[in-house]
C-alpha cells in the first residue's frame, strides 16, 4: 500500500491516481516538488470547507513551508480566505511559511479589495 505524498495518509490500491480523500490531493489540488512543496488549486476556490480536509490532516511539520500556486485560481470566496488565513496561521505557528505563487490578475483586485495582501508572501 502506498501513502499519500501529501499527508501520508495511507491510499488503497483502487484509489484512481493518487487521489487522496482525506486530504484532497488529486480532487481538488495538485501537488509537486519543486523548490519544496507545491499546491496548486484545479480551479476557483467557492467553498471554505474544501480546505478542511486538508488542513485536518496536513503535517504542519516545524519550519515547513508551502507554495501555493494560484495560477488556475480566478476567484476565491471569502469563506475560502478565512480558510487560507487559517493555513497561513498554522504554518507560522510552527515557524513555517507560506507564499502565494502567480496571482491571476482578478486575485489581486480580490486581495487588494478585501486588504488581505499584507498577511501574506506573495511571489510572481
Ligand atoms: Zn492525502
Amino acid at each position: 500500500m502506498t501513502s499519500c505524498p501529501t499527508c501520508a495518509a495511507p491510499l488503497p490500491a483502487e484509489a484512481p491516481d493518487g487521489v487522496c480523500s482525506r486530504c484532497g490531493r488529486g480532487d481538488w489540488f495538485t501537488w509537486d516538488d519543486e523548490d519544496g512543496p507545491v499546491m496548486r488549486p484545479k480551479g476557483d476556490l467557492m467553498f471554505a470547507h474544501t480546505f478542511d480536509g486538508f488542513l485536518a490532516s496536513y503535517p504542519f511539520s516545524p519550519g515547513g513551508r508551502l507554495v501555493l500556486d494560484l495560477s488556475d485560481v480566478h476567484y476565491i470566496a471569502s469563506e475560502a480566505i478565512g480558510r487560507l488565513m487559517t493555513l497561513r496561521k498554522r504554518l507560522l505557528a510552527a515557524q513555517g511559511r507560506l507564499i502565494l505563487r502567480r496571482l491571476h490578475p482578478d486575485l489581486v483586485e480580490i486581495f487588494r479589495v478585501t486588504r488581505i495582501a499584507p498577511f501574506f508572501e506573495i511571489e510572481p
